[in-house]
């Protein structure tokens, strides 16, 4: 370890390439040459359970998909992940009636998608449904070696700290968000969001009856068309985009038997979106 001292003699330096850099600069960003990201755990596929599209069906759609992902547990390494939903929503309007800031209302969030961690896990909980939290991310090998599914809420820890928007103080990063960046952590091999449509339509088919689906579509593309509405949360599509181990993330219907299963083995179903 070299150690400089500035010339004025009043700061001794560690020598690094980030020596005496604010970390801010554009053209120091830019310029800085560092190592390619690892991926940590390139076989684990990601799969996000919806809050409001899938767990708050209850018995009328998540049996069948546990016991898909039971099945699918053979041959594949799976971690999953858990939406907030109409609970959610209802803490964030009377948070929003009241007055409460960014950080309370993502703390709120945080802890329903919490509840639907341990209501899947319980469900999973024959088959290896074990309830992790995010410090346990760096034992999934363990887990994976007993034969676990480890379960997480989607929620990313943000909390009392989560960016205000620009608009409102609805947070911005919710369980899809925080489904994505684990899966940029870990460098998964898939990422697969479970909810309820086929996929990305040009506007909420639910709402609009002349929305049109599509297969695929590039996160800059998609970014760049500024659609009003999209069925994953928008921040999602730029980490995407920045990402430098993820390629794709994959939108499926959990309300049909097998989507799970060929989006684990690659098939084109659902909407794919990929880095551009
Ligand atoms: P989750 O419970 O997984 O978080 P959400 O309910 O938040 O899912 O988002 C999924 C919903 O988004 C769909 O059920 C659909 O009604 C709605 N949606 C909004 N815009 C779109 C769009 N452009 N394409 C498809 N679905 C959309
Ligand atoms: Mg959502």
């Amino acid at each position: 370890m070299t150690l400089i001292r500035e010339r004025d003699g009043r700061r001794l330096h560690i020598k690094s390439k980030l020596m005496g850099e604010s970390l801010v600069s554009k053209s120091f960003i830019e310029g800085l040459d560092v190592a390619p990201q690892k991926r940590l755990f390139p076989d684990v596929n990601i799969l996000k359970i919806g809050g409001q599209s899938i767990c708050d069906r209850g018995v009328k759609a998540l049996p069948s998909i546990i016991r898909e992902i039971s099945e699918c547990k053979k041959d594949h390494k799976i971690l999953v992940t858990t939406g907030g939903g109409t609970r959610s929503r209802h803490i964030y309007a009377i948070g929003l009636e009241l007055g409460m800031p960014t950080g309370i209302l993502a703390k709120l969030g945080n802890s329903v998608s919490e509840q639907n961690a341990l209501l899947v896990t319980m469900l999973l909980a024959p088959y290896g449904g074990i309830k992790i939290g995010h410090d346990e991310i760096v034992k999934l090998t363990s887990y994976f070696e007993q034969g676990c599914i480890p379960v997480m809420h989607g929620m990313p820890p943000y909390d009392y700290f989560a960016i205000p928007p620009a608009k409102g103080r609805i947070p911005l990063h919710r369980t899809d968000v925080g489904t994505i960046i684990l899966a940029d952590l870990i460098g998964a091999r898939t990422c697969i969001f479970i909810k309820d449509e086929k996929g990305l339509y040009t506007d909420d088919p639910k709402k609009n009856p002349r929305a049109k689906f599509i297969p695929e579509i590039g996160a800059k593309t998609l970014i760049a068309k500024d659609q009003d509405d999209l069925i994953i949360e928008r921040p999602c599509l730029e980490i995407l985009q920045n990402s430098e181990v993820l390629t794709q993330i994959q939108i499926i219907n959990g309300l049909e038997e097998g989507n799970i299963t060929r989006a684990l083995n690659r098939e084109k179903i659902g909407t794919i979106i990929h880095k551009e």
